[in-house]
C-alpha cells in the first residue's frame, strides 16, 4: 500500500459521492473545478452513485411538476455530468449493493449527499388513521417515484394540510388543482388519472403561528392564486401580529411581501362578487394540531381538532385553551422532511442528520472519521432552497482538500475495479449514457402524447417513466 502523501502526488485522488441530487452534483462540480485541480496541483477522479436509476434526486422526485423554473435546474446539473469527467452509477444502493468497506477500498474519500426524503413525525393522537398521510409520501407519488405505489387514495372532498412551509403549499396546490391543468407538466399517467378522479372541493392549510411567521417564499405563495377555478379563502381572525411580527415585516423583505400578499387576498376576497370557483384553498393561521379524529370508530379520518393559538410577543405562539374542529376526510402533514440513518455511520436521530463538523463526518468518539464527508440536507438538515446547497458543498470540499494529504489511501484505486465489482455482484447499474437514453425516451413519450392529442392544444415535453424495472430496462438499452 502506498503512503497517503505519495497517493496524492502519484495518481488522481479517487472520490466517491453517494447521492446524485443537487447536493452531490454541486459537490462533484466544485471539487472538479477547485483551484487545486485547475492549477494542476491535483488530479481528481470522481464517481457519483445514486440509488435511483436516474440522477437529480430531489429535483426529479421532490420538486412539484408544475414548477418548471425549479425543474429547470436540471439543465445546469446536466451540463456538469455531460462534461464527461464525472462518472455516474445509478441504481446502486449504499449499504445493500456496496458497503462502506467497499467504498473505502476503492476511494480515498467518500462524500455522503443522500438528502432527506422521509416525513418528520407528528406525534398527535389519530395520526396513524386511514386517510392520514405524510406530505413527502404524496410528493413521491405525484413525482412518479419508482418505489412508491402507483395508486394514491384521493377520495376526500375536504382535506387538511398541516404546516406553513413550501412543501405544504406544493401539496395543497397539487391537491386542489384541476388535473387537466397539470397536463402540460411531466406527470405520469397514473398521477393524472388519480388527480382527475379526485372529488376534492376544499383544501385547508393550517399554520401554527401567524401570517408573519410563515416559512413560505413569496413566489411560491403568490403562485397559489394562479390555479384555475380555485378560490383562496382567508379568515380575518387569523391576522394577528405581535411586536416580533412587526419587526419581521420591517426588517425582512420576504416577510413583508408575503404579509402584503396575504392581506391583499383577504381584502379582495371580501370585496369580491365574481362567480365562485368549484374548489377552494383555505389558509388558516394560529392553529396547532391536537388530534386527528375518527368519529364513527371506522379507523378512517373524519375530522381534525386544533387549539387556537396566540402570538406571545416573540413571534412564537401559545395555546389559548380554545379548540376548534374541522370535518375533513384526509390529513396531510407537511411539517418538514427527516434524513435517514446510513449503515456504519453515526446518526443524529433527533435532527435526522449525519453528525459532522462542517462536512467532516464525526465518529462515535466525536472525532472526524478520516476520508468520510457529507453535504446537503443529510449534513445540515432539510432546510433551505436548492441553491443553498452550493455553499454547503463549498465548505465540505474545502475541508476535503485541506485533508487530502492525510486521507486513508484506497487499496484499489484503479477506476475499472469498481465496475468489475458491480458486474461481479450482478448489480444492474445505470450510466450517464443510460440516463440520456431514458431522458430521450421520456421526451419521446411527451411528443407522442402531443401528436396523439392534437385537439388538446397542449405540448408535453416529457412523460415520466415510473416503474424501476422499466427505467433500468430503458437505461441499459
Ligand atoms: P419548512 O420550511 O421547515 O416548514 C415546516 C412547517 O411545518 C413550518 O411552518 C413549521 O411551523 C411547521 N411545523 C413543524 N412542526 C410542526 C408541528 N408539530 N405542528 C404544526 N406545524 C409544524 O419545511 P418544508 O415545507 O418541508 O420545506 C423544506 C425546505 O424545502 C424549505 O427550505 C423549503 O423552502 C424548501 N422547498 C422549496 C420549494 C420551492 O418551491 N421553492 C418547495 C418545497 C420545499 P413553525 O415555523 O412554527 O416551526
Amino acid at each position: 500500500m502506498s503512503s497517503s502523501a505519495e497517493t496524492a502526488a502519484s495518481r488522481p485522488l479517487r472520490v466517491a459521492i453517494i447521492g446524485a441530487g443537487p447536493a452531490g452534483v454541486y459537490a462533484a462540480d466544485i471539487l472538479s473545478k477547485s483551484s487545486e485541480v485547475k492549477d494542476g496541483h491535483l488530479e481528481v477522479s470522481i464517481d457519483l452513485f445514486e440509488a435511483y436509476p436516474a440522477p437529480y434526486g430531489l429535483i426529479r422526485y421532490g420538486v412539484a411538476p408544475d414548477h418548471p423554473r425549479i425543474k429547470g435546474i436540471v439543465n445546469a446539473l446536466h451540463k456538469v455530468l455531460d462534461r464527461g469527467d464525472i462518472r455516474f452509477f445509478g441504481n446502486v444502493t449504499y449499504g445493500r449493493d456496496l458497503t462502506l468497506h467497499d467504498f473505502r477500498s476503492f476511494y480515498d474519500a467518500v462524500i455522503f449527499s443522500t438528502g432527506a426524503i422521509k416525513d418528520a413525525e407528528l406525534d398527535i393522537p389519530g395520526i396513524e388513521l386511514e386517510g392520514s398521510y405524510g406530505g413527502a409520501d404524496f410528493v413521491s407519488w405525484y413525482d412518479g417515484h419508482p418505489d412508491v405505489s402507483r395508486e394514491w387514495p384521493l377520495e376526500a372532498k375536504e382535506i387538511a394540510v398541516i404546516g406553513n412551509g413550501n412543501v405544504a403549499l406544493d401539496v395543497a396546490r397539487m391537491l386542489s388543482k384541476h388535473a387537466d391543468d397539470l397536463l402540460v407538466t411531466e406527470i405520469p399517467d397514473n398521477v393524472y388519472q388519480g388527480l382527475k378522479n379526485s372529488p376534492v372541493t376544499d383544501v385547508h392549510v393550517f399554520g401554527r403561528r401567524g401570517p408573519a411567521q410563515v416559512k413560505f417564499t413569496p413566489l411560491e405563495l403568490r403562485e397559489l392564486s394562479h390555479s384555475n377555478d380555485v378560490d383562496i379563502v382567508l379568515y380575518p381572525e387569523d391576522f394577528e401580529f405581535d411586536e416580533a411580527s412587526d419587526e419581521a415585516i420591517r426588517s425582512n423583505n420576504q416577510i413583508k411581501t408575503m404579509v402584503n400578499t396575504l392581506t391583499n387576498w383577504l381584502v379582495e376576497e371580501h370585496a369580491e362578487s365574481e362567480q365562485p370557483s368549484s374548489r377552494r384553498l383555505h389558509l388558516h393561521f394560529l392553529h396547532s394540531p391536537v388530534e386527528v379524529l375518527s368519529e364513527d370508530g371506522s379507523g378512517k379520518v373524519s375530522g381534525i381538532k386544533f387549539e387556537r393559538m396566540q402570538l406571545d410577543g416573540t413571534g412564537n405562539a401559545k395555546g389559548t385553551g380554545e379548540f376548534i374542529e374541522y370535518p375533513v376526510q384526509a390529513v396531510y402533514r407537511a411539517i418538514g422532511y427527516h434524513g435517514s440513518a446510513l449503515d456504519e455511520l453515526e446518526y443524529d436521530a433527533r435532527r435526522g442528520v449525519i453528525p459532522n463538523d462542517g462536512g467532516r463526518v464525526l465518529g462515535a468518539d466525536g472525532k472526524p472519521v478520516p476520508g468520510i464527508y457529507t453535504t446537503g440536507w443529510i449534513k445540515r438538515g432539510p432546510v433551505g432552497l436548492i441553491g443553498h446547497t452550493k455553499g454547503d458543498a463549498l465548505e465540505t470540499i474545502g475541508f476535503l482538500l485541506e485533508d487530502r494529504l492525510s486521507l486513508p489511501p484506497a487499496e484499489t484505486p484503479d477506476p475499472q475495479a469498481i465496475v468489475d465489482l458491480l458486474e461481479e455482484r450482478g448489480i444492474e447499474y445505470t450510466t450517464w449514457e443510460g440516463w440520456n437514453r431514458l431522458d430521450a425516451h421520456e421526451a419521446a413519450l411527451g411528443a407522442q402524447w402531443t401528436a396523439e392529442n392534437p385537439d388538446r392544444g397542449i405540448t408535453r415535453e416529457r412523460v415520466k417513466v415510473v416503474p424501476r424495472e422499466d427505467m433500468i430496462r430503458i437505461s441499459r438499452g
